[in-house]
C-alpha cells in the first residue's frame, strides 16, 4: 500500500495492545506502538516501538507528535482481582491511568488526531446491579448513578468522561468501549496480575490428575469471558463507525467461576477437586449486555468460551512444559 493509514496503540506491550498491532498490521496500517516495556511473550509487529513512561506530559509529546489517523489509548495500570481488587494499589492505579489518559486526551486534541480509542472497563458499573449472580445488569445507560466496587472502575469511569468532554469542547473523535474480560493466548497468566482464565488454566496445567486446586470464594460468582479476536473485531468495527459510545464489547455467555474451572478440567482431560479459599472477588454477577453493540454495529461476539479457553489453555500449558 502506498500511503498507509497511520496508528499509534498506546499499551502496545501489554496482552491486548500487542495482538492489536498485529490486527492493524494485517489490515495495512503503518504502526508505532508506545509502553513501558516491551511485549512479553511475543516479537511486536510495530513499525516502531517507543519505550517510555507515558505519565509523564514530555514523553507523551515525544509519542504523539502527529497528527495519527488512529489512536488506540490501552496503557493503564492494571491486573485481574489479586491487583485491583485487594485495594493495596489504589493510589497507583489511579494516579498512574489518571495521569496517562490526562496527559493524551490534551495532546491528541492539540496535535489533532482523526480518531481516538479509549478502552474502558465493565468494572465502571454499579455494584448495585451486580448483587444477584443470576441476573446482573450491565446495559450502558445503567451505569448511572456511579458506584463501581473498586478504584480501578473509578479512574475508568473519570477518563470516560474526560474524553466525553474533549469530544463535546473541542470535537475531540473518540470511541469508547467498556470491555468485559479479554482472554487468549500472549497474556499475563503468572505474578500477580493474571486475570480468572489465565490463572485457571495454569493451575489446571500445574496439577496432576486427581489433585485439587483453589479458587477464590465460593466460586458462585458469574462472569463472562471474551476471546482476544473477537474484542479485536469489535474495537475496530467501533473505530469504523460513527458511534462515539461508551459501548459493551464482551461476551453474553455467562458462567460461574466453578464452571470456567470445570470446564478448563474438560479441555485438559483432567479430574480435579476445587478447593474454595478466600481471596478478592469483585461484584457477585456480570454478563455483558450487547443490544447496544448489535444496534449500533450489526454484530456481536458469538464464539463459544470453550474454543477460547481451549486456545489459551494450551498456550499456557505449553509455557509450564517448557
Ligand atoms: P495489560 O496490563 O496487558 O496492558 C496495559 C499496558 O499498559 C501494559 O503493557 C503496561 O506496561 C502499559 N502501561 C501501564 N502504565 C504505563 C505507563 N505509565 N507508561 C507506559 N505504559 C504503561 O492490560 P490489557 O489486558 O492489555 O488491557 C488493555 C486495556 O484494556 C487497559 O486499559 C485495561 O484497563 C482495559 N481493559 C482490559 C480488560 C481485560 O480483560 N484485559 C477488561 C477491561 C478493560
Amino acid at each position: 500500500m502506498n500511503n498507509p493509514k497511520k496508528a499509534l496503540v498506546l499499551g502496545a506491550g501489554g496482552f491486548i495492545g500487542s495482538h492489536l498491532v498485529k490486527r492493524l498490521k494485517d489490515e495495512g496500517y503503518w504502526v508505532r506502538g508506545a509502553d513501558i516495556k516491551k511485549p512479553e511473550y511475543s516479537q511486536t509487529r510495530a513499525d516502531e516501538f517507543i519505550l517510555g513512561d507515558l505519565c509523564d506530559k514530555i514523553h507523551c509529546h515525544k509519542v504523539l507528535d502527529v497528527p495519527f489517523d488512529e489512536v488506540y489509548q490501552l496503557a493503564a495500570d492494571m491486573g485481574g482481582a489479586g491487583y485491583i481488587f485487594t485495594g493495596n494499589h489504589d493510589a497507583n492505579v489511579m494516579h498512574n491511568s489518571a495521569g496517562i489518559n490526562l496527559n493524551i486526551a490534551g495532546i491528541a486534541q492539540k496535535v489533532g488526531v482523526g480518531k481516538i480509542f479509549y478502552s474502558s472497563s465493565a468494572c465502571i458499573y454499579p455494584e448495585y446491579n451486580q448483587l444477584d449472580p443470576e441476573n446482573p445488569k450491565c446495559s450502558e445507560e445503567s451505569a448511572y448513578p456511579a458506584a463501581p466496587d473498586s478504584e480501578y472502575g473509578w479512574e475508568k469511569l473519570f477518563s470516560e468522561r474526560l474524553y466525553l468532554a474533549f469530544h463535546r469542547n473541542y470535537g475531540l473523535n473518540v470511541r469508547i468501549a467498556r470491555f468485559h474480560n479479554i482472554f487468549g493466548p500472549n497474556g499475563t497468566w503468572r505474578g500477580g496480575r493474571e486475570k480468572a482464565p489465565a490463572a485457571i488454566c495454569r493451575k489446571v496445567a500445574e496439577t496432576k490428575d486427581g489433585g485439587e486446586i483453589e479458587i477464590w470464594g465460593d466460586g458462585k460468582q458469574t462472569r463472562s469471558f471474551l476471546y482476544i479476536d473477537e474484542c479485536l473485531e469489535g474495537v475496530r468495527r467501533l473505530m469504523e463507525s460513527d458511534f462515539t459510545g461508551p459501548v459493551n464489547i464482551g461476551s453474553e455467555e455467562m458462567v460461574t467461576i466453578n464452571q470456567l474451572a470445570e470446564m478448563t478440567m474438560k479441555i485438559a482431560g483432567k479430574k480435579l477437586s476445587i478447593k474454595h479459599i478466600v481471596g478478592p472477588l469483585g461484584v457477585r454477577g456480570r454478563n455483558s449486555d450487547n443490544k447496544l453493540f448489535a444496534e449500533k454495529m450489526g454484530w456481536s461476539p458469538n464464539q463459544r468460551l470453550e474454543v477460547g479457553l481451549t486456545k489459551t489453555y494450551e498456550w499456557i500449558s505449553d509455557r509450564i512444559k517448557k
